[in-house]
This record gives structure tokens, C-alpha cells and sequence, in this order.
């Protein structure tokens, strides 16, 4: 094409074949150039894709307006034989150019709201400034000695008016560009401004009553070939795409303000010195005016939006749109400021959920978030109007409540609740709980707290609740004090025990309940040596569940399911009834009075109901309360000492013996001991294994055995795996012993097996005595 236009300007220029041919060769070479500039802006949107397509087919359209302009011309001066009336509708033809390229700059000139309205005032800006300078320097003179119509003037005017708008509108848009699409704007942009060269040339001369036909119809020519091209360059790399929200560079924010003053003082100077005649210049400068204060109200608009979006997220979870840390502590520093100022109460409640990197590596990130909306929403039901909820990003929440009428802990319970219910994600029911530490800011008088340290408690609680493996909400008590969160932290993500625990939580539940509901769940029972007689003393009732894949499941590996999914009551019914099933057939048919101990769950102990239950239970199975006693592991951090003496009192007065079990792991070890009316204290496994070699661990187990006698209670060793264990222990009067070396757990039908020979001898097991 670029030789077949030398051909065509050398051709006009030298005038070969005299007027009539080169008439010809003009008409029709305008209508190749157009026909081609319009067929490459077509192939290039046919190319492309979404924004660059929506470009490339306005543009198409606006030079089919010149394919048809040129047409009605060849037809006209070839045809007809007279050339074209102006103004005419060529020239309607004709300017839909500039639209079409307006309108293909504004509709990627980028999503973000305003940002189109802006290019096209700014454009205003630029064309009225730059209209009002030439009319002053150079149109005016021009049209006071032109004898054209008026209407013939408006539609010649028209032309470099528009042009002008669409060079300014190209510029604008390069200012905005990545680099990538510089070669395709900076052409059309040349091609563009040739084009309006052109017409502004043509308007000059005819206005000057001169014809200069030649050389504008390569002019012409030039600029279409330009178009053409870039349109060629852009349908090669139909990939690339316009980014959606691209930000204007400097020089494109200030390019408009530089043609406004010189505008501006051009025409303040001119109708300082002319008298007369100025409609013009008034004319255009109220457009300038306009349009620049327009201008500028789109720019504070934009502004006070991104203010506000500013200021939004600096204080808010991007996810959840929850408080973020920011706004979290320093309503926590107010209300603690309120709290020495009016003695109002302020507590904290840290959620974690547990879990959460099972729901992400599982299902995906995007379930992820998902699930922490859901969550966000729920918790936002139950937080009182007026206290804050918070995400620290992660599955970390926090919640401040700030001494409304609800106690906090009601509230805590609520926030518990929220999470019976399955959440819904990627269609897969998922059961999701949270470990959660509430902490309260007594009284001013009994304790100085910062925000800080309030926070840090709640965190330390719902660890030592994660830890302990536990649901509910655990309450913080100053035994926690030295919990070293990061330890905790990473004993976790290491693999710590609740991490590795559950096989696969998610499957797990449903089969879980049903194992339940069938009753499906067994269980073996290990017996307990008197180490000063040999003799079997009892046995402990442990909970098996006999997957029909993973063959039989221990406790560790499910109960966490058990405790995060409400079935604790259930599976403690079962044990009960199992276990006081069992034991009614060695006391009935073997007339063997071995006492049964079954493991209760902490909440348990928050049941009023629990010894009516049991006696009722051992009722139904024609046994005495003697034959029960229950086990209360002591790390589950009991969130209501007093209820828990309440009922464990009520137990005992039953005629139930009570054991505190693990002891030893937990926080409030001695405060239990103080608190609690217990018959047994059984001695953790991680203080009998290296008893015979470690003095302090033997120290430890020596003094806790004599405290447990000075209390009055028998003291259990657990986990005894050899003999010289199980010597020492007895040397150091330990009463009971429970382990590998003596027996591992075994069924009831193997129990009443050993049951048989130990009620006839006193001696079955291998000890020394
Ligand atoms: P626990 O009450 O401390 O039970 C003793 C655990 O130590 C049992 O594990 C037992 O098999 C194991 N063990 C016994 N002797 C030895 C030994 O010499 N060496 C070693 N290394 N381990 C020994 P198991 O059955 O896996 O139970 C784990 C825990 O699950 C129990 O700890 C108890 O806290 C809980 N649990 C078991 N059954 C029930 C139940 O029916 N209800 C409730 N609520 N909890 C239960
Ligand atoms: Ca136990
Ligand atoms: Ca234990």
C-alpha cells in the first residue's frame, strides 16, 4: 500500500494523462485507501477480543463513513459530472470518523467509574483551547474575508474542530497506555493527526478561496494508510488485552491545563483589545470554562470516593468486611479506658477454627474464603449490636464485648453454637469448629490489665483449649499464665496431636454418626493392679470404633470429632450403658466385684442431669454405684469449677468413685485437687515412664504420691510398661497401677476370661511381692 501510494502522489503531483485521467486516479485512489484503512480496522476486530474488539469495530464503523463519503464524491464529480454542493451528505458521511474514534477512545478509556467522562472534557478542554487560540491567531481574519455560505462555514469548521478532539482524545489515551499497545495507539495516532492536518488545510485554503486538491487528497491518503497499519500491527497480537482500570500518568493529568492557559491568556489579551465582535471567543471560552470546571468536579468526586474507600479498608477486613486488627485494638484500648473511667466490665473472645487448613488443602482456596464469609456472617448474628467482631486474617477471629446486659460467657456460648450447623461449601457439607479463650477484665481495684495483656489471655486460653483438644470455650484461669503461645503454635502445625488425629475429618463425621446411632462403637477394658497385692483391682473402660476401612479406630483419632460435633452426650450414654452391661456379667455369673471406670468428657460435669442418669443406668443392670466410678481428665480445663463440684459431689454421694485422670498435663492441677472431692488421682504416663532414671520425674511421682495420701486419696500410676517400674512405684507406695507390663486393654469376653482366674487367685500378674 505505501508503494501504491507513491505511485498515486506521484501520479496527481505529475498530472499524467492530463485532468480528466488524473480526476480518475484521485476519486478512485481515495476510495482505495479508505476501503483499505475501513478492511484492516474490520480483520482487527475480527482479530481481537472484548475492549480492544469493542475499539477496533467503533473505529471500523467510523471509517466506513469515509468509504461511503468517498463513494457519494467519486459518484458525484464521475458520475454526475458536477462536484459536491458543501455542505452535504458527504460530509455527515465524513465525520462519522471523529465519532466513531471518540466514541472507541471513551469506551476504553478504562472501567473505573468517571475515568471516560474525564478524557472526553479533558479532550474539551484541549479542542476548545486550542480552537480559541487559532481563532484569534489565524480563523478569524480568515472567514472575515471569506465569501462561503454561513452553514458552509459551521460544517468547514466542524472538521478541525473534530479533529482536534481527536488528536487530543489519541494523546489522552497514550498517556494511558501499557507499553505493549504503544506502537499500535502511537500509529492510529499519527494517522489521525495526518488526517486532521488534512482537513485543517483544506478549510484554510478553501476559506482563502484557494484549492490545493493534490496534495490534501494524499494528505488524506497518508493518514488512512497509517490507520490501516496499526490496525494490521494490532490484529497480530489479538492476546494482548486493555487492563481494565489503568492509571493516567502525570503528564497525562497536567497535559490539558498547558493548551487551557495559553487559551486563556490569548483570548483575555484579544477581547482586551478588540471592541467588537467577540461572540467567538466568548462562545469558546464558556465551553473552556465549562468543561474545565466540570473537569474538576469529576476529579474531587473521584477523589472523596477513593477517600472513602481508603479510609474503609484501613480499618476493615477486605474478605469479610469485618473490623480489622487496626479498628479492633483501638476500640479495645477505648473500652478498657472506659472501664477505669465508669468500672464497666470489657471481655474478649479469640476464635481459631480448627481445621481451617483442612477446608483450604482439601477444597481449595477459594472454599476457603467462602467458608470465612460464612463464618464472618454467623458470628455477626450473634454479636450483640455495639461490641466489635473482628478477623485478623487467617482463620483468626476476635470479638470485644463491652459490659452489655448479656454476660459474656452467654455470649461465648452463642458464638459456639453458631457452628453446630454444617457449612455448605463446593456442595459438600462441612462440619467446621472453633477453638475458643474468653477472657475477662476484673475490676480496676483488683487488677491493673492493659488492652494488650487482656488480649493475650484470650489467646492463651483458646490455645490451651486447642491443646487440650477440647470444644467449648475455655475460660482463662492465671494457672495459664506461662503457656508459651508459640510453642503451642508450632507443636500444632507440626503435627501436634490435633493435627494428626483425625484421619480425614470431613468423611469421617458422617460414618461417625451412624456408628453412634447403631451403636456400633466397643469397648476394651484394661485392668488396674494393686501393686501391694497383685491383684486386679478394677478395670478402666476405653472406647473403640471398628471401621469397616481403617480397621479399629482409637480414641485419639476420632473422640476430637466426637467433641467438635456435639456427640459427646451420645457417646457417653453408650459407654455407660455398655460399660454397666458388661460389668453386670462378671458380677452376676462370676460373682466377681470388680469395679468398672468409665472416661467422661469435661462438659459432661455441666450436666445437672448426670447422676440421676447414671444411678439409672446402674439400676437397670441390677448393679451397686460401687461398681462404677468415673474418670474426669483433668487438662479439659473445666470452664465452671463450681457446677463440676456440684455434680461430681452429688456422684460421690451416689456412692461413685471419682478419678482425676492425666494428672499432672493440665493447668489447674492444684486447684482441682483443692476444689474437687475426688477418691483417686491417677499419675500421668509422662511422669512414670522415666521414673527410673530421671530423680526429678521420681521426685515428682514420690511427692505427689504422698500429697495424694495426705488428701486422703488413692494414687493410680498410669502407663506401667515393665517391672522395675512397676517396683519402684510400689517401693514408693503408689496404691494402683494401670499398663503394657501388667495388661494391655482387652475385650469383655477376654476380660471375664482373666476376671475368672484373678477372683480364684490372688496372684495372676507378674509382681513381686
Ligand atoms: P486415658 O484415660 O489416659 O487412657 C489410657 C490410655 O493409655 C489408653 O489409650 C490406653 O490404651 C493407654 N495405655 C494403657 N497402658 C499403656 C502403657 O503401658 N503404655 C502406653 N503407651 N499406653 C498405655 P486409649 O485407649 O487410646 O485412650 C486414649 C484416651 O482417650 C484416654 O486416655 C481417655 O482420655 C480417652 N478415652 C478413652 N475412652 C474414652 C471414653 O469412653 N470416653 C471418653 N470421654 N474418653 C475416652
Ligand atoms: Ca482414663
Ligand atoms: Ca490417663
Amino acid at each position: 500500500m505505501a508503494a501504491t501510494l507513491t505511485v498515486f502522489a506521484a501520479w496527481l503531483f505529475a498530472g499524467w494523462g492530463g485532468p480528466a485521467v488524473t480526476r480518475v486516479v484521485d476519486d478512485v485512489g481515495s476510495v482505495v485507501f479508505s476501503t483499505f484503512a475501513f478492511g484492516c480496522a474490520a480483520w482487527a476486530a475480527w482479530r481481537t477480543t472484548r475492549l480492544r474488539r469493542r475499539a477496533w469495530t467503533l473505529l471500523a464503523v467510523g471509517l466506513f463513513g469515509w468509504v461511503v463519503g468517498d463513494l457519494i464524491w467519486a459518484y458525484q464529480t464521475l458520475v454526475v459530472g458536477t462536484p459536491l454542493e458543501s455542505p452535504s451528505i458527504a460530509d455527515a458521511a465524513y465525520l462519522l470518523l471523529p465519532v466513531g474514534v471518540l466514541a472507541a477512545a471513551l469506551g476504553t478509556a478504562g472501567a473505573r467509574h468517571l475515568t471516560g467522562i474525564r478524557a472526553l472534557l479533558d479532550a474539551t478542554v484541549i479542542t476548545a483551547s486550542l480552537f480559541l487560540i487559532s481563532w484569534v491567531l489565524v480563523l478569524r481574519d480568515v472567514f472575515a474575508t471569506s465569501d462561503q455560505t454561513r452553514q458552509a462555514l459551521v460544517v468547514a469548521v466542524a472538521y478541525p474542530i473534530t479533529d482536534v478532539l481527536v488528536v487530543a482524545v489519541c494523546v489522552l489515551v497514550m498517556t494511558t497506555a501499557l507499553p505493549s499497545h504503544r506502537i499500535v495507539l502511537g500509529t492510529v495516532t499519527a494517522g489521525l493527526t495526518m488526517v486532521a492536518i488534512t482537513d485543517s488545510a483544506l478549510v484554510y485554503f478553501s476559506a482563502r478561496g484557494q484549492t490545493a486538491d493534490d496534495a490534501l487528497v494524499v494528505g488524506w491518503a497518508l493518514g488512512l494508510l497509517l490507520v490501516g497499519a496499526s490496525a494490521l500491527q494490532a490484529a497480530r497480537t489479538p492476546g494482548v488485552e486493555i487492563p481494565a482500570d489503568v492509571e493516567r500518568s502525570r503528564f497525562g493529568f497536567w497535559l490539558p491545563y498547558v493548551p487551557l492557559v495559553i487559551a486563556a491568556t490569548v483570548g483575555s489579551i484579544d477581547l482586551w483589545r478588540s471592541s467588537s465582535a467577540t461572540h467567538v471567543i466568548v462562545a469558546s471560552g464558556g465551553v473552556l470554562i465549562l468543561a474545565a470546571v466540570a473537569r474538576q468536579l469529576t476529579v474531587l468526586v473521584d477523589n472523596r470516593t477513593l477517600l472513602d474507600v481508603v479510609a474503609e479498608q484501613a480499618l476493615q477486613d477486605p474478605l469479610t468486611g469485618l473490623a480489622n486488627r487496626l479498628l479492633f485494638t483501638d476500640r479495645l484500648n477505648h473500652a478498657m479506658q472506659l472501664r477505669e473511667r465508669d468500672g464497666r466490665e470489657v471481655a474478649v473472645l479469640s476464635l481459631d477454627l480448627d481445621d481451617f487448613k483442612l477446608v483450604n488443602d482439601h477444597l481449595g482456596h477459594p472454599s476457603g474464603d467462602a467458608l470465612l464469609r460464612a463464618v464472618g456472617e454467623r458470628l455477626t448474628g450473634v454479636v450483640p449490636r455495639g461490641d466489635t467482631l473482628a478477623r485478623f486474617g487467617g482463620d483468626e477471629f476476635a470479638i470485644l464485648i463491652e459490659g452489655g446486659p448479656r454476660p459474656a460467657d452467654e455470649i461465648a456460648q452463642r458464638v459456639i453454637e453458631v457452628f453446630d450447623r454444617p457449612f455448605f461449601l463446593d456442595g459438600e457439607e462441612v462440619y467446621i469448629h472453633p477453638s475458643v479463650g474468653l477472657a475477662t477484665a476484673p475490676p480496676v481495684e483488683d487488677e491493673e490489665l492493659t488492652a494488650d495483656e487482656l488480649f493475650q489471655r484470650a489467646d492463651v486460653a483458646m490455645y490451651a483449649g486447642r491443646q487440650a483438644g477440647v470444644g467449648g470455650v475455655q475460660v482463662f484461669t492465671p494457672d495459664m499464665r506461662n503457656v508459651d503461645r508459640a510453642e503451642l503454635r508450632t507443636s500444632q502445625s507440626a503435627g501436634g496431636k490435633r493435627r494428626r488425629a483425625p484421619v480425614a475429618g470431613i468423611q469421617l463425621l458422617g460414618q461417625l454418626r451412624r456408628a453412634i446411632d447403631d451403636d456400633e462403637l466397643d469397648l476394651v477394658y484394661q485392668p488396674k493392679i494393686s501393686l501391694s497385692t497383685g491383684t486386679t483391682v478394677g478395670v478402666e473402660a476405653l472406647v473403640r470404633w471398628p471401621h469397616p476401612e481403617y480397621g479399629v479406630l482409637t480414641p485419639n483419632q476420632f473422640l476430637p470429632l466426637v467433641r467438635q460435633n456435639g456427640l459427646m452426650g451420645a457417646v457417653t450414654e453408650l459407654v455407660l450403658y455398655r460399660a454397666v452391661h458388661d460389668a453386670a456379667t462378671w458380677y452376676d455369673s462370676e460373682h466377681c466385684d470388680l469395679p468398672v471406670a468409665i472416661n467422661l468428657f469435661a462438659p459432661s460435669l455441666d450436666d445437672l442431669e448426670l447422676p440421676d442418669h447414671i444411678t439409672v443406668a446402674l439400676e437397670g443392670a441390677g448393679l451397686p454405684p460401687a461398681a462404677l466410678s468415673v474418670e474426669i481428665t483433668e487438662h479439659l480445663l473445666l470452664a465452671n469449677v463450681r457446677r463440676a463440684a456440684t455434680v461430681i459431689q452429688r456422684l460421690r454421694d451416689n456412692g461413685l468413685r471419682i478419678a482425676i485422670d492425666d494428672f499432672g498435663t493440665g493447668y489447674a492441677t492444684m486447684s482441682y485437687l483443692r476444689d474437687l472431692p475426688i477418691d483417686e488421682l491417677k499419675l500421668d504416663r509422662q511422669f512414670i515412664s522415666p521414673v527410673l532414671h530421671s530423680p526429678r520425674a521420681a521426685a515428682i511421682v514420690r511427692s505427689v504420691i504422698d500429697l495424694a495420701h495426705a488428701l486422703g486419696v488413692a494414687c493410680v500410676a498410669e502407663g506401667v510398661e515393665d517391672a522395675a517400674t512397676a517396683e519402684r512405684l510400689r517401693e514408693y507406695g503408689c496404691d494402683v497401677a494401670q499398663g503394657h507390663y501388667f495388661a494391655r486393654p482387652m475385650s469383655a469376653d477376654e476380660l471375664r476370661a482373666h476376671v475368672q482366674l484373678g477372683c480364684s487367685s490372688a496372684a495372676i500378674f507378674p509382681i513381686t511381692s
